[in-house]
């Protein structure tokens, strides 16, 4: 096979890369307190890429003591705002200035393809770091509106120490949409990340102190959920935490605050998100790409996967023959080749889940449309599978499989479609197609979900809340202004005026 030059330049790239391999706390690289290591891999080779300090309650007892004197210090937290923007806006622009190095970096410690890594590192991330960074100067409190004897001021102020506990499918963007609004707020932060992919955030930190952050407001403390994450949920110190990954470890999460300081958490976790085809929708080139996207992009390991795809029936036909013709389409492989559409799954434990789920969808009787069985021995592939004659009660219809499996599930009528949609304790995102705009609003509002988007598969941007109803998240919001409430306390300042 003949690779492109830019796959040459980003193995060498890859080949000439420093890892980070320590722990971040207060301003510099330093290794766990218990000198344990980790080995990260690289999915797509299963070679290990090297080892990192493996940070446990001692680690994060330090990190939040640096974190707690910086907040105390104020040279963050009570520093005038445009400060703040001026640091973030730098911020931004050093990860576009390293933004190559940071993908190749993303990609081999996760498996998630090149073309994704630079998107995400190369756009996402910096536009975090600027919009909130350009928030830090224009997010005002109020005045209550009082008699002449009072004046009322209503204040937002830093929550304090921040824990940011981070899952490995967007490794540095979860780590922007979580850092950008609690450092534009003045939080001091301890980023616990995933341990599958715990490099980019380590070298991001590194980039925050060269931006002009004080030590001690951005620490990373790679670890473990069970040790340094719990640590994080339990800690006395910590005011808040802001958490991104499964249902079960949210649940985890609410019980730690209960157990220690009554924190507030904000929960970001799974779903089992429905796109639905209405009857008057057209199966063109333009819905079959994003509902192959919507189930496949990062290899289906996308908290809001449209993975229930909800067709009428009269359109069924034409879908799934449309869907399987661009599956096979799909290039599975080398992370680092710019061709590439599917890299591989995160681990080889997550990619024998995924494959579990693929039969237990045979055996509970759905029918295999698409399916290549090829296997490639070097790393944790996968390719997609498309299953036809989906059920709602089959278990592939029900739990998150979090991999690069295409449900139908065909109805008789908009109004069943509906029923299906709902059927779900999750309530993440929905996407919805119909070429009319009322029955497309019809089911916006009638779906409890954080995220619906018509016409297209679509989270939003920056500017946009990210979040779920039910068993998907909180109250809490990632991303818009509304990112900032997780991150903020509010104060009432009661002033008398004395008659004059
Ligand atoms: P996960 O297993 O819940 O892990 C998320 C984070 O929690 C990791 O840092 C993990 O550490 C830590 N953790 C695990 N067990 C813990 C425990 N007992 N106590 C404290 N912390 C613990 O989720 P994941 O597998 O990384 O990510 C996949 C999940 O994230 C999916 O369910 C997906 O839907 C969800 N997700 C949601 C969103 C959203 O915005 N709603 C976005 C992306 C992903 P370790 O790495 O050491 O396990
Ligand atoms: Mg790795």
């Amino acid at each position: 096979m003949t690779l492109s030059p830019d796959t040459n330049r980003f193995h060498d790239i890859a080949g000439r890369l420093t890892l980070p391999s320590n722990a971040f706390i207060d301003g510099a690289y330093v290794p766990a307190r218990s000198g344990r290591v980790f080995e990260t891999l690289n999915p797509a080779t299963s070679a290990v890429l090297g080892t990192v300090a493996h940070g446990d309650a001692a680690d994060v007892d330090l990190a939040v003591a640096a974190a707690r004197r910086s907040f105390k210090e104020g040279a963050w937290s009570r520093c005038a705002p445009e400060h703040r923007k001026d640091v973030l806006l730098r911020l931004a622009q050093l990860v576009r200035d390293h933004a190559e190095e940071l993908a190749v970096l993303e990609s081999i410690d996760s498996g998630k393809t090149i073309t994704d890594c630079l998107a995400e590192i190369g756009e996402h991330v910096p536009t975090f770091f600027q919009w909130y960074g350009e928030l830090a100067d224009k997010s005002f409190g109020k005045v209550a509106p009082t008699g002449e004897d009072a004046l009322a001021l209503i204040l937002k102020e830093p929550a304090g120490v921040v824990g940011l506990v981070l899952p490995w499918n967007f490794p540095l963007l979860m780590a922007a949409w979580k850092l950008a609004p609690a450092l534009a707020s003045g939080c001091s932060t301890v980023v616990k990340p995933a341990e599958q992919t715990p490099l980019s955030s380590l070298r991001l930190a590194e980039l925050a102190m060269e931006a002009g952050l004080p030590a001690g407001v951005l620490n990373v403390v790679p670890g473990f959920g069970e040790t340094a994450g719990q640590a994080i949920g339990r800690h006395m110190d910590i005011d808040v935490v802001s958490f991104t990954g499964s249902t079960e470890v949210g649940a985890l999460f609410l019980r730690y605050a209960s157990e220690s300081n009554l924190k507030p958490v904000g929960l970001e976790m799974g779903g089992k998100s429905p796109l639905v085809i209405l009857d008057d929708a057209v199966i063109d080139d333009h819905l079959v790409t994003n509902a192959v996207n919507a189930a496949c992009w990062n290899g289906g390991q996308n908290c809001s996967a449209n993975m229930r795809q909800i067709v009428h029936a009269s359109l069924k036909d034409e879908f799934l023959q449309a869907v399987v013709e661009k599956v096979a389409t799909f290039k599975v492989g080398d992370p680092l080749d710019p061709e590439t559409q599917m890299g591989s799954m995160v681990t080889d434990e997550h990619l024998r889940r995924v494959s579990r789920y693929v039969e237990t969808g045979k055996s509970e009787g759905a029918r295999v449309a698409y399916a290549d069985e090829k296997v490639r021995p070097d790393g944790f592939f996968l390719n997609p599978t498309v299953f036809d004659g989906v059920t709602r009660n089959m278990t592939i219809a029900r739990e998150e499989i979090f991999g690069p499996v295409l449900g139908v599930i065909d109805v008789a009528d908009n109004a069943e479609a509906l029923d299906v949609a709902l059927d779900t304790p999750y309530g993440l995102h929905a996407s919805v197609f119909t070429r009319d705009m009322d029955k497309a609003m019809h089911f916006a509002r009638r779906l409890p979900c954080g995220t619906v988007s018509i016409n297209c598969f679509s989270e939003g941007d920056v500017k946009t809340p990210f979040g779920g109803y039910k068993q998907s998240g909180s109250l809490a919001r990632d991303n818009g202004v509304e990112a900032m409430d997780q991150y903020v306390q509010t104060k009432t300042v009661w002033v008398y005026l004395r008659p004059m």
